[in-house]
């Protein structure tokens, strides 16, 4: 149920005071005709008013025909109408007050606010009142959204503070650590890893870089190359508009970092900025300030968004599918704050990204052989104690086209390992280390991607580094003699150590 009350005022460009009747003649046949559909009443105009140059209506609708979409009509049939017959046109169209009443699917928990409007809610019964409404406001399609929003925004309160859906789909035997440390801090004490410059970073010296480019040696000759990845390398700096196609602008734009360009690069602008600089030996920051555009980019937060772009809007050929590509070069950035620990949660991280586009046939097929792969790097490679569960996000339950439980076609799974040093394998938090994700056609259909006959459907796969290292660590500890055999295959030996005096 959905009811609709919308007051307007038309501004015209001649004086209507004496066009009563006519005015009466077209709002009972505009009534009768583009607000009707056969019997059924899409909105009604309620009453008018005239006064010298501005035509007030109030319109009524029960929501099938909104009044703003209606209003936008009447707007045409009175400009055809007033031009033809009395030459005076219609300027403009102010909407004084706007009231959407319509039901929600529960009661909320607690208020709900939104931009442009005042909410107002009782029981399960939502009312949106605005006020002085610009026409560009109607044809940009807001209002709809702020409906939607006012909904999303009490189902979301449901969704607070739930954990995502688990469910194990396998796990290993147990395994038996080579010892319960934290990998970070013990490579910290053996100098293999700094800490910083700044939040959330760090510098690999030799030991450390060598196991984490062994780590991405491992994904690409045991995982990629063998299912016929291919490698991409795509820009690090994400525009904002890559970001809105894909819903991470909205989804989370508290965790990106974000990129700002210089207003001119001409020396001349910075003159002062030099000055300043040179004189007081610290950055001034508000001259800066000046210096610099309003953001519109972001670093990488993840490498399959822009590999979806580079696809967009084309047509892939059938013996092309399925697309199998990787990037392993755009570096993630993610502000973690409060989470930060060790290199497994930081504020920079190395991943490899496979994305992958085909038939859901071809997908399905290939998910199957990615985990056959994958399991043989965790069990025979690095000898893990692991587990993969299908999880969902709550976000992507709500858009309810992917994760479907029944089948767990689509959807994510998180591959978690055991973290001795945490506590006990039962009650200790599992560390995610990556995870693979079959996703229907979200992306394919934000970036317009086609092929020749079938039907497309994609998923990526985030590898990720740091990730892989301290669970590997945290089983395996940092001496290269208690490592497994197939992990010795790959690394047998440390880079000799840097000494420091
Ligand atoms: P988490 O729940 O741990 O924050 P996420 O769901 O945000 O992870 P995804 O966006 O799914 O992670 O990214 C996929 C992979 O990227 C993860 O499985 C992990 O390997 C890696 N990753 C994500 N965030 C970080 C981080 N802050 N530090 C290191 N690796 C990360
Ligand atoms: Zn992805
Ligand atoms: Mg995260």
């Amino acid at each position: 149920m959905m009811r609709c009350e919308l007051q307007a005022r038309f501004t015209l460009s001649g004086d209507v005071s004496r066009l009563t009747k006519e005015f009466e003649n077209f709002i009972a046949t505009t009534n009768e005709s583009i607000l009707k559909k056969g019997p059924e009443k899409l909105a009604v105009i309620e009453h008018f008013t005239i006064e010298k140059g501005t035509l007030s209506l109030s319109i009524t609708s029960e929501g099938t025909l909104r009044p703003h979409n209606a209003l936008l009509q009447i707007k045409n049939a009175l400009s055809k109408e007033l031009g033809k017959t009395h030459h005076v046109g219609v300027r403009g169209i102010t909407i004084e007050k706007y009231t959407i009443s319509f039901d929600l699917a529960r009661e909320p928990l607690k208020d709900v606010s939104i931009p442009f409007a005042e909410v107002k809610i009782q029981g399960k019964h939502a009312t949106i009142l605005l006020s002085d409404v610009s026409e560009e406001f109607l044809r940009r399609n807001y209002i709809d959204r702020m409906i939607n929003r006012v909904k999303e925004k009490v189902e979301n309160q449901y969704y607070e503070g739930k954990a995502e859906f688990w469910k194990l789909i396998w796990k290993s035997e147990e395994k038996k650590p080579t010892w319960t440390k934290d990998p970070t801090e013990e490579m910290e004490k053996l100098d293999w890893l700094k800490q910083g410059p700044t939040k959330g970073k760090w510098f690999y010296r030799p030991q450390a870089a060598a196991i984490l480019k062994t780590m991405e040696h491992i994904a690409i000759k045991e995982v990629l190359q063998p299912l016929g990845f291919q490698e991409i390398i795509e820009s690090h700096i994400k525009p904002f508009d890559i970001w809105l196609k894909t819903g991470h602008m909205e989804g989370m734009p508290y965790e990106f970092y974000y990129v700002v360009e210089p207003k001119t690069r001409d020396a001349k602008d910075w003159e002062r900025f030099i000055d300043l600089t040179k004189i007081t030996k610290e950055v001034p920051v508000e001259e800066l300030q000046k210096n610099l555009s309003a953001p519109a980019a972001g670093i990488c937060y993840a490498q399959c968004p822009m590999i979806y772009w580079s696809f967009k809007g084309k047509t892939i050929a059938e013996k092309s599918l399925p697309v199998l590509v990787y990037d392993k070069t755009a570096i993630s950035a993610r502000y973690e704050s409060g989470g930060r620990h060790g290199i497994e949660r930081v504020d920079e991280f190395h991943r490899i990204e496979p994305v992958y586009i085909g038939t859901r046939e071809q997908l399905l097929v290939l998910k199957e052989k990615m985990l056959e792969r994958y399991k043989h790097v965790f069990n025979d490679i690095f000898d893990l104690e692991w587990r993969m569960a299908w999880v969902t996000p709550w976000y992507m339950q709500q858009a309810g086209k992917i994760g479907d439980e029944s089948t767990l076609d689509t959807g994510t799974i998180d591959f978690e390992a055991y973290m001795p040093y945490r506590g006990d394998r039962k009650d200790s938090e599992w560390l995610e280390f990556q995870n693979l994700s079959i996703l229907g056609d979200k992306y394919i259909s934000a970036f317009n991607i086609k092929a020749q006959k079938s039907e497309l459907w994609s998923g990526c796969s985030g590898i990720g580094l740091e990730r892989w290292t301290t669970a590997f660590l945290a089983q395996k500890g940092v001496n290269p003699k208690h490592w497994p055999e197939g992990f010795k295959k790959y690394l047998e030996k440390l880079p000799e150590e840097i000494e420091f005096l």
